[in-house]
């Protein structure tokens, strides 16, 4: 068996979970709670209250209130920027803390945890980056159509009240995407973690409370999809809704968007391609490719790069490093320093797994390693031994759904041509990486493919550049000036000075 992670808890001194609403930590208002199942043992971690739609409604109308008469909307550039500075350097000092929590979440290792996007230093890095637009979300000034003196020109103003839903992949990291240029920009905001990862976003809204919000700008409602994700998306006095997480949610969202016209930032996912040309460093393109797809959170990335379209000729050599890396990964308790990748979130994500790895032997692909169910000490978590199909074509299951779970597809290719053919033949677009040397055609693949990042010989997030999707992988962008000024309204402001024309 994994060894207990009782005794991290316990260390951590949780008590159960509370929500935020109007500055003040409570229940839910008809106590239901539900129970959170680590998904290496299966047990039992701690419960969370269920908010229901009349708890739900407290913390819009909160956030409304704050957002309507509160202090935050109005305040002073650089008083909110000395806010969002102290998140960043609370998120810092609790940098081990929140590891340690997310890891009792969705038992991402702690390994892993502590590595770039998902590292504390880079959430620290986002709320750091987006305090620094605070006092450069400019409007324009615009030369005068009529002429004369009159002043043409634009303000950026807070969007509204956000309502901000997390998936339980990289909680924290997904959380402060949208926290940050949602504060930044001086919005009011309700959050909904998912009922598989809260204990860290729970934490991380703490740190910012602690750095400084006013009552209501910040609060957060913990439960379900339904009943607590469906009240807040339809919530008429939500502005705007912010979500990362599957199509179906997504589609949810929008519909949900529509009564009222909410605006919509969506992050979806993808079926991501990797594009390995014959004069690439074929060995470092198949260690990052599969490393990417079952290191740390075992393919449950949007990002990954699940499908692999690799030249004929040097489809072998890939093909048997990729199987090498799979062999390295391991598995077991997420405090323990040697193991590397996490189980799949829950049975219902470990049988959906499965299910496809069977449809693509069913389907023809020839499976090289992996694929089953982890037995023996691994036996009680959802663990998958991590899965590399050959002999893959495009239109088959496993290329075209995204399957979230350690399991990368091999596609073969003749031609550049064909290449951008098969990178393109998805209903996705959220990112892709091209492994090649030859400068020119790293450039032709770079326009030539439909995704809203492309990666030359590998890729990382950055805090600073947008992140998001062409096609079905999403809406709008995350990261840098896009984001936030996906959190503000435009307002044109006209301004006549000349007597002839008021
Ligand atoms: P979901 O889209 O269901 O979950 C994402 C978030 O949406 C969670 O907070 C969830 O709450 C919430 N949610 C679920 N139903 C509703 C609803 N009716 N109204 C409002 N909020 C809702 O993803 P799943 O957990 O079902 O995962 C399924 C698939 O989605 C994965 O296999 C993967 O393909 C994709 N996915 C993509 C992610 C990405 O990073 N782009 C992240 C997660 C999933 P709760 O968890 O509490 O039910």
């Amino acid at each position: 068996m994994v060894a207990s992670i009782k005794p991290k808890r316990d260390e951590l001194g949780l008590s159960e979970g509370l929500m935020l609403i109007d500055g003040t930590w409570s229940a839910a208002q008809d106590e239901q709670t539900w129970e959170h199942r680590h998904p290496a043992t299966a047990e039992l971690v701690a419960g969370f209250p269920i908010a229901g739609p009349a708890d739900v409604d407290r913390a819009v109308r909160a956030a409304r209130r704050a957002f309507d008469q509160g202090p935050w909307p109005r305040a002073r550039a650089t008083e909110r920027i000395r806010v969002l500075r102290r998140v960043a350097d609370l998120v810092r000092e609790h940098g081990d803390e929140l590891l340690a929590l997310q890891a009792l979440d969705n038992s991402v290792p702690l390994t892993f945890g502590s590595v770039y996007a998902t590292s504390p230093a880079f959430l620290a890095d986002v709320f750091d980056h987006h305090a620094g637009w605070v006092d450069k979300l400019a409007g324009q000034t615009l030369p005068p159509y009529q002429g004369g003196d009159h002043m043409v020109m634009t303000l950026r103003e807070p969007v509204g009240v956000v309502g901000a839903v997390i998936p339980w992949n990289a909680p924290l990291m997904l959380a402060v995407q949208k926290l940050a240029p949602a504060l930044a920009a001086g919005c009011t905001v309700v959050v909904k973690p998912s009922e598989y990862a809260t204990f860290a976003v729970l934490r991380l809204i703490r740190l910012i409370e602690e750095a400084g919000l006013p009552a209501g700008v910040l609060n957060v409602v913990t439960g379900p999809g339904e009943p607590t994700g469906d009240a807040l998306i339809n919530h008429p006095l939500v502005d705007k809704l912010s979500f990362t997480g599957s199509r179906a949610v997504g589609r949810r969202i929008m519909t949900a968007a529509a009564s009222t016209f909410k605006r919509v930032t969506l992050e979806l996912g993808g079926k991501s391609p990797a594009v390995v040309f014959p004069d690439a460093d074929v060995g470092t393109a198949a260690a990052i490719t599969m490393g990417t797809v079952t290191m740390g959170l075992s393919g449950q990335v949007c990002l990954a790069p699940t499908r692999a379209l690799v030249h004929r000729d040097v489809a072998d050599e890939f093909l048997a490093m990729a199987e090498m890396i799979g062999s390295m990964v391991s598995y077991g308790n997420p405090f323990d320093p040697a193991v590397t990748s996490s189980p799949l979130i829950n049975t219902r994500q470990l049988d959906r797994v499965l299910g496809l790895i069977e449809t693509g032997q069913a389907e023809g692909a020839r499976l090289v390693c992996g694929g089953t169910r982890s037995d023996g000490e691994l036996a009680e978590g959802n663990f998958v031994t991590p899965a590399v199909f050959t002999d893959v074509s495009n239109d088959m299951t496993i290329a075209r759904e995204e399957i979230f779970g350690p399991v990368l597809s091999v596609i073969p290719f003749t031609d550049e041509d064909e290449a951008v053919r098969i990178a393109n033949d998805t209903e996705y677009g959220l990112a892709a990486t091209v492994w090649t040397s030859d400068l020119k055609r790293a450039m032709r693949m770079t326009r030539a493919i439909r995704a809203g990042t492309v990666g030359i010989n590998g890729y990382q997030l950055e805090p600073h550049a947008a992140f998001g999707g062409f096609q079905q992988s999403g809406l709008g962008r995350e990261g840098g000036q896009p984001a936030i000024e996906a959190y503000t309204e435009l307002k044109t402001v006209l301004f006549p000075l000349t007597d002839e024309m008021m």
